[in-house]
């Protein structure tokens, strides 16, 4: 007899792989489970994130679940609210609403030893225990904000991109815009017309490429309705063009250098002004910080009405940005494209392990590590979607999150097979999955394309990236070594 719980599972984050175990649980007839979600509302960053020109830099047909597969995209490169209803309308499909409970913030994780079960707090002072936790908070759910002084002295509006203000008028205002990342080369486009001067404060200049947008017409999203086959077709064969550039970033960084030159052309064709186009162009290799895909991007940055700032910010003031050199720029609305806290994986929530251990004080130590992204030594029955080392430079972080769902349950059937109730990674299997990660990212261009990268701690270990091909991910998970894991059933031992 096992100790009575609130719920069998409690999934925390309702975001792509969230729901993904969801689904799983659903489609094995386990009904026994909970989906706490911080929001308001399901969809994670997509709901998150509405920042104008708001849209996923990996092609819809791959970044969607394969249990899943939607005809009918609008864009080949789904933009945020499309995104959003496509997940609203899988959690519709497969029941997942009943399971949903929104604006429930956990904020700690306990395991209790002598019950051998995890007691999960709420922000608002909720309580409630499970047998397994699935954490899926997403590994780009938290704000970065930057250390620069004078931020609360600006009177000024700001805002974080990832926390849009839409009731802030942009019309004819002095903008200022921080970072130019992923986020930043998406909204610039949209606002850079519309303001009376932009100034973008730029720290490093990113590799950027032609987005090769393609707009389905009616016609063909008819075709693609009729003929499931087609779409099953082109996500294969966009998942192939992609999984290739693995091949690059990993075994060959000199393979490379077609996109360097792509890139190059595209500014040079883009950008006439020769001290801008020197401003905008990378000092590293390609590939060693996240690529940006953009066809708006640069000519936004030529507008006469755009200024781009290299120098660095000294400090805000109340009324404007200093810059190092001592120049002060007015400004009405600073805009921070400034990321997230992606080294550090679910920085909001704090978790106790079997020794009172708590995880991010050990991950504080060597930097966040897991086995598979998923299972870390200390803390049996948890489970994370997206952890350490899953993020991708080159594919479809959906298709990781389902590998790793499958992988989790194959684990938890194995164990409940033998009449156990806990899953537990043992150090050893953990310590030599993660000295193979980080052998093999050494030799990656994420490593040695002198840049440094959201992608790393402020060590530089790199602790973001699964540094191989995703199929052999899935491939490895699918087969995971059960002697990998102690399997026991010490709750049973404690009743006893
Ligand atoms: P990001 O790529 O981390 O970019 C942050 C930017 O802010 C960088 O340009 C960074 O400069 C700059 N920055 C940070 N701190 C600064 C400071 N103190 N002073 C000046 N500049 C500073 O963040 P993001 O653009 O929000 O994107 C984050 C990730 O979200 C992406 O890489 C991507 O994975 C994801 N994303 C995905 C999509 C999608 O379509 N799938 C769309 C948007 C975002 P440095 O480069 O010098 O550090």
């Amino acid at each position: 007899m096992s100790i009575r719980v609130d719920t069998e599972y409690l999934i925390i984050g309702a975001g792509f792989s969230g729901l993904a175990m969801a689904w799983k649980l659903k489609q094995s007839s386990e009904d026994d489970f909970l989906i706490y979600e911080r929001a308001a509302g399901l969809g994670g960053t997509w709901r998150a994130n509405t920042y104008p020109g708001c849209a996923c830099d990996v092609p819809a047909h791959v970044y969607s679940y394969s249990f899943e597969q939607k005809p009918d995209w609008t864009h080949l490169f789904a933009r945020q609210q499309e995104l959003l209803e496509y997940l609203e309308e899988v959690a519709d499909k497969y029941h997942l609403y009943e399971h949903l409970r929104y604006n429930e913030a956990v904020n700690e994780l306990r395991y209790c030893k002598e019950q051998h079960i995890w007691r999960a707090k709420t922000a608002e002072g909720g309580v409630l225990t499970a047998r397994y936790v699935i954490a899926a908070p997403g590994p780009l759910a938290t704000p970065a904000f930057p250390k620069i002084s004078g931020r609360e002295e600006f009177e000024g509006v700001m805002f974080h991109s990832a926390e849009w203000r839409h009731d802030v008028d942009l019309t004819e205002k002095r903008v200022a815009v921080i970072g130019t990342g992923a986020s930043a080369i998406q909204f610039i486009p949209e606002i850079a017309d519309k303001v009376a001067r932009l100034t973008v404060f730029q720290r490093t200049a990113s590799w950027v490429i032609p987005r090769d947008e393609k707009k389905f017409s009616d016609r063909e999203k008819k075709w693609f309705r009729q003929r499931p086959g087609l779409v099953r077709t082109l996500r294969r064969w966009l998942y192939g063009r992609l999984e290739m550039r693995a091949i690059g970033f990993v075994r060959h960084p000199r393979v490379l250098k077609i996109y360097e030159w792509l890139s190059k052309w595209n500014l040079r064709k883009q950008v006439k002004d020769p001290v801008l186009r020197e401003k905008l162009t990378p000092k590293f290799r390609f590939g060693c910080k996240r690529i940006l895909l953009s066809t708006e991007y640069y000519p936004a940055m030529a507008l006469e009405t755009t200024d781009v700032e290299t120098g660095g910010i000294e400090k805000i003031v109340s009324d404007g940005i200093i810059t190092t050199d001592g120049r002060k720029i007015d400004v009405d609305i600073i805009i921070l494209g400034t990321g997230f806290r992606a080294t550090e994986p679910m920085p909001e929530i704090a978790v106790y392990g079997t020794r009172e251990q708590e995880l991010h004080r050990e991950w504080a130590r060597d930097g966040p590590a897991a086995y598979y992204g998923a299972c870390m030594n200390g803390y049996p029955n948890l489970f994370m979607l997206l952890g350490p080392n899953t993020g991708l430079g080159h594919n479809s972080v959906v298709y990781m999150a389902e590998a790793q769902v499958e992988g989790i349950y194959r684990i938890l059937n194995a164990a409940k097979a033998q009449g156990k109730n806990t899953v537990h990674i043992k150090g050893t299997a953990q310590t030599e999955f993660n000295k193979t990660v980080q052998d093999r990212l050494a030799h990656s261009v994420w490593q040695r394309g002198g840049c440094s990268s959201w992608y790393q701690t402020a060590s530089g270990k790199n602790v973001t990236l699964w540094p191989d091909y995703t199929f052999r991910f899935k491939r490895e998970l699918a087969a995971l070594p059960f002697d990998a894991f102690e399997f026991s059933n010490p709750a049973s031992k404690a009743e006893g």
